[in-house]
């Protein structure tokens, strides 16, 4: 009897935390399930898993605020998608045995997607990638240098020197925008550099607005920003229009809604503008419109497949509806579980998917890597400087994130 031979094409889209835990869940409940569910005598499964990411590597993107300022902490940030660092054969001629009957074959396109349609992909060196299954993780778009735009580490870390330089240079820096993007920034520069004149500018009474949080964590934030970088520089409740530099003139103007508030500085870090990255659905005739809110975000089930690609398209990550407050732990959370249905689908297909409940609020910020606040779902507690939390951010969970993705 011939054996019967399964083959699937699996493309994961972005592989940061969300796409690089699933191409890990795909590995290890592959190898479980088939010892289940697949027959030694007579089956073999071939799965070709394609991630399609223009990065080298994965950045772990929570450090971006001391990497901005320290290129040899930022070099430790960058995982690259090689044998050493993963322990996984990506773009090795040989495939990733699982076992005797199991086959793996690992391929990174460093392309980016252009055009994703319901059963392929369209990259951007108009390189054509079918699959079975589809799994998006392309997180978010940010401004420079928070966004870095190099695709290799060295590029890398010649934008953190960069940064570096035109910070180092500025002997007055303005933030825009009081999220955990703006406080961490702002609290690590005045960290470093405590001469500077930091200012951090937002819209709303509090920083870190996030309505899922207590009252008590804007508010304490609020306090600890104020502490760190000086109630004076704290201008709340202002909303900064624009930035200009006038003919002949060195600094720059940073023009807010508050007359009072027309502020001269050397650089303004913009920290506010973010924005999903799924233009590659945004095209004449795409299927995937129904699949958007009007927050451009996609909407997805509750066993993480995209709203009307059922069984064929998962997503996972900041680019996702899920009603929580996004963080890489979510986005690793989905990607396990979008790799154990996608492994369900290809070996069990009759066994109902995996669900993922909503969880409550938690985050944890840094002001200057020396000083934290954290609310933690478990506790529902705010805390300010938690010993564990502290030791975390010394390094903004660098080697917890590794060692959790199993990154050398
Ligand atoms: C300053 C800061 C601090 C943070 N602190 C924390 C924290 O303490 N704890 C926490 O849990 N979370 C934190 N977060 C949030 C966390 O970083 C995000 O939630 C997480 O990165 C989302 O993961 P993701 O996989 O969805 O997307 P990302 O990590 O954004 O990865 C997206 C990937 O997709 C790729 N990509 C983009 N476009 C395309 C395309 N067209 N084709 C192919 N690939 C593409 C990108 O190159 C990238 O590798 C923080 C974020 C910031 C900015």
């Amino acid at each position: 009897m011939s054996a019967t031979v399964i083959s699937k094409n699996i493309l994961l889209v972005g592989n940061s935390f969300g796409g690089y835990s699933t191409l890990k869940s795909l590995v290890i409940n592959l190898t479980n399930t088939s010892k289940t569910y697949l027959n030694p005598t007579n089956s073999q499964l071939n799965v070709n898993i394609t991630l399609l990411e223009p990065r080298d590597g994965l950045v772990n993107i929570l450090g971006i605020p001391l990497s901005i300022i320290d290129p040899k902490y930022a070099a430790t940030t960058y995982f690259n998608f090689d044998q050493n660092t993963t322990n996984l054969p990506i773009n090795s001629k040989d495939s990733l045995s699982l076992s005797n009957h199991v086959q793996v074959k690992i391929n990174h396109v460093k392309e980016f997607c252009r055009f994703l349609h319901p059963d392929h992909a369209i990259t951007d060196k108009d390189q054509v990638l079918n699959f079975d299954y589809c799994v998006l993780a392309t997180g978010r778009k940010r401004d420079w240098p928070f966004d870095p735009k190099g695709l290799t580490k060295n590029e890398f870390i010649k934008e953190m020197e960069e940064s570096l330089k035109q910070i180092e240079d500025a002997k007055s820096i303005v933030v825009v925008g009081g999220g955990a993007l703006g406080v961490e920034v702002a609290g690590e520069i005045k960290q470093h550099y405590p001469d500077k004149s930091v200012k951090l500018i937002h819209p709303h009474a509090t920083i870190l607005k996030e309505p899922k949080l207590p009252k008590e964590f804007t508010e304490t934030s609020t306090k600890l920003l104020q502490d760190k970088i000086g109630k004076e520089n704290t201008l709340l409740n202002t909303r900064v229009l624009f930035e200009e530099k006038k003919k002949g003139e060195e600094s720059i103007t940073v023009v807010t809604n508050n007359p009072q508030n027309k502020l001269k500085c050397d650089l303004v870090l913009w920290c506010i503008h973010h924005s999903n990255n799924i233009k590659f659905l945004d095209y004449k005739d795409s299927k995937f419109a129904d699949s958007i809110n009007e927050k451009n975000e996609l909407k997805i089930n509750a066993d993480c497949s995209v709203k009307g690609f059922e069984n064929k398209i998962f997503a996972t990550g900041d680019i996702t509806d899920l009603d929580v407050i996004k963080s890489a732990g979510g986005a690793v959370f989905c990607g396990n579980i979008i790799g154990e249905n996608i492994t369900k689908l290809i070996l069990a297909p009759s066994e109902i998917l995996n669900q993922v409940a909503v969880w409550g609020p938690g985050m944890a910020i840094t002001f200057g890597n020396n000083t934290t606040i954290s609310y933690q779902r478990d506790t529902q507690k705010t805390e300010v400087n938690n010993p564990e939390i502290l030791e975390f951010y010394k390094t903004y969970c660098n080697s917890y994130l590794a060692a959790n993705l199993g990154l050398q």
